[in-house]
């Protein structure tokens, strides 16, 4: 691990090796981009009016002023690495070799803000939101309840990375409270539908990518150059109303119990700091079409919690997944998503789809873990969840560990509050 001389504590998601990117509101209605080193956001607006930057190869001139990262994020790959670099450069143990630095003393009087006193923001303007359903364990699992256990997967599955196109509107950071849909439902054995609360409020624990590319209509990303035009990852919990969904789905897919509220994580973790954790993703078989084929290690082992407190109550930890699980790496999906000549833009959103491993004890969802509500989840405050209830709160935490280094996102949380009157 690398030395700073900023205290970085045991097990911190957030060595100089991380350095991801967010934005931060520092103090009341003062907004500006962020890294974050141990238990400190470093300011970025700051660096740069210290002149930190101003030797690199790019003019970052108002860039950090924003209240999105996009404008940043445009700027490209090489302009990241930059600033990555210099970061870890400046914040490197030893690189001020006088206590009394009058940079050093400028930076810890203005650049760095403990965690505790900052609120961080959504840290990019979504333009477009594409959920994947890459996960085979997933789709089994979902098959087998929906449709056929013996025939759980559908024909497709196993030859293009399934999507759909979600909504950008109701995407909101991490600490943001969503309310409980009303919608309609078939109850069961019901030949008419009736209109209330959703009963089955459920999380999805998924992990989206940022886009850091626009490209025009009529062309397509190859999968090998796929990885050039993605910026970073995010936690992403895709709540879902399955009872509305279970009734609104066909023919056309997801819809209204799918968009009252998505929830990402703050921080945008880069590909750069995910180097260290690549693996292989499982075999495709049988083998995919020559556009979706890919080579070296395009998956990332980044392990995934989830965990349920309730109102009263402690947390739960309800599900142990791993982003390594995912049959389609990022590569293929947005190879596949572009083959028609669909353009993207820098900002877009791409979801993985919920991330459920082999063991039971790995289902991203409460639809999965529940196996339909069949078998409730047992909280440690003596209560059952078949779905969530009112005033419980969900938290991904997600982290890259090895003996060396461990890189992480920090929380994805939000409450789901009572339906709104
Ligand atoms: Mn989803």
């Amino acid at each position: 691990m690398m030395k700073s001389w900023i205290e970085i504590p045991e097990k911190s998601d957030f060595p100089l090796e991380n350095l991801p990117f967010g934005i931060a509101e520092i103090v009341t209605g003062k907004v500006n981009a962020v890294s974050r080193i141990g238990d400190y956001a470093v300011d970025l607006e700051k660096l740069e009016w210290l002149h930190v930057f101003d030797d690199l190869d790019f003019d970052y001139e108002g860039v950090f002023s924003k209240d999105t990262l996009n404008e940043f994020i445009e700027m490209g790959r090489e302009a990241h690495l930059a600033i990555r670099h210099r970061i870890q450069e400046v914040f490197g143990e030893g690189f001020f070799k006088d206590n009394d630095d009058d940079l050093l003393t400028a930076i810890r009087a203005t650049a760095l803000h403990h965690i505790s006193g900052i609120r961080m923001l959504m840290p990019v303007k979504v333009t477009d939101y594409t959920d994947f359903y890459s996960s085979i364990e997933h789709a089994t699992n979902v098959g087998k309840m929906f449709r056929d256990p013996a025939n759980a997967l559908l024909p497709n599955w196993r030859h293009l990375p399934v999507g759909y196109h979600g909504r950008a509107s109701s995407i909101v950071v991490s600490g943001t409270d969503i309310h409980r849909p009303k919608g309609q439902t078939l109850p069961a054995g019901a030949d008419k539908p009736v209109f209330g609360p959703s009963a089955m409020v459920d999380f999805e624990l998924e992990v989206a990518f940022v886009v850091s590319k626009t490209t025009e209509l009529g062309t397509s990303i190859p999968a090998a150059d796929a990885e050039e035009g993605i910026f970073g990852f995010l936690l992403f919990n895709d709540l879902s109303a399955r009872d509305i969904q279970s009734w609104e789905y066909v023919p056309l897919g997801p819809f209204l119990s799918k968009n009252f509220g998505s929830v990402v994580s703050p921080w945008i973790v880069t590909l750069e700091a995910l180097e260290p954790f690549r693996v292989q993703g499982p075999v495709q078989d049988p083998e995919v079409l020559p556009y979706l084929k890919t080579s070296g290690l395009r998956n990332f082992n980044i392990q995934l919690d989830v965990l349920i407190k309730p109102q009263q109550g402690t947390e739960n930890l309800v599900c142990r997944s791993n982003f390594r699980h995912m049959y389609w790496n990022i590569c293929q999906q947005l190879a596949h998503h572009t083959i028609n000549g669909c353009n993207i833009t820098t900002g877009d959103l791409y979801a993985s789809g919920t991330i459920s491993g082999p063991e039971p004890g790995s289902y991203g969802s409460m639809l999965e873990l529940t196996w339909r509500g069949a078998n409730p989840i047992h909280l440690s405050d003596g209560t059952e969840r078949k779905f969530l209830n009112d005033n419980d709160t969900v938290i991904i935490r997600g982290y890259a560990e090895n003996e060396h280094l461990r890189v992480g996102f920090g929380e994805c949380v939000t409450t789901i509050l009572p339906v709104r009157s």
